[in-house]
């Protein structure tokens, strides 16, 4: 298997380029909050509990995050490789990923952070919350949320990951194909 995280703040293009790397290494995607979504779609019992932290963007808590993500990588344990794409998003979500790795003897290979700033971040989310629908991204309110969320919890990770040495930073401002390119860049670094 071969294991990306594909990391950065709310807004900075992890779903798009999710989806350019899941096609070129055939890899298969764990998006947490597409999940969430379907289940909030299909009014399910997890979907309801989701709903209630999405919609004031504050996360889930992590034993149900962690429980999901357990039971998907067991569903797709004969993949070769997945792309975590919003998770982990607390310590706790990264130290209980490398379990459910280990569990399969698999580790992570690389973490891919986008940077982008904050201004283009907010404009980025306003924009997509026209399109997308996603009433989480349409409050300014709730985005500011999201942000102090990724800064306290999620933005810790950065260090964890780094003094992992897995870390490997990409400017994430630029055209989607740009970032593309610098993201294919480290991955082929360090994959044999
Ligand atoms: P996303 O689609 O990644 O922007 O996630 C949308 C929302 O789903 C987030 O603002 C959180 O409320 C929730 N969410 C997604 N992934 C996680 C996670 N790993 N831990 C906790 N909450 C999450």
């Amino acid at each position: 298997m071969f294991n990306i995280i594909i990391f950065g703040p709310p807004g900075a293009g992890k779903g798009t380029q999710s989806a350019k790397l899941l096609d070129k290494y055939n890899l298969t995607h764990l998006s947490t909050g597409d999940v969430f979504r379907s289940n909030i779609k299909g009014e399910t019992e997890l979907g309801l509990l989701a709903k209630s932290y999405i919609d004031k963007g504050e996360l889930v808590p992590d034993e149900v995050t962690i429980a999901m993500v357990k039971d998907f990588v067991q569903q797709h344990a004969d993949s070769t490789g997945f792309i975590f794409d919003g998770f982990p998003r607390t310590i706790s979500q990264g130290e209980a990923l490398s379990e459910i790795l280990a569990e399969h003897n698999e580790k992570i290979d690389i973490v891919l952070a986008l940077e982008v700033d904050e201004d283009e971040l907010v404009k980025r989310l306003l924009e997509r919350g026209k399109i997308s629908g996603r009433a989480d991204d349409q409050d300014e309110g709730t985005i500011r949320n999201r942000f102090k969320e990724y800064l306290n919890k999620t933005e810790p990770l950065l260090d964890f990951y780094r003094n992992k040495n897995l870390l490997h930073s990409v400017q994430g401002m630029g055209s989607i194909d740009d970032i593309f390119n610098r993201l294919v860049q480290e991955v082929d670094s360090v994959k044999a």
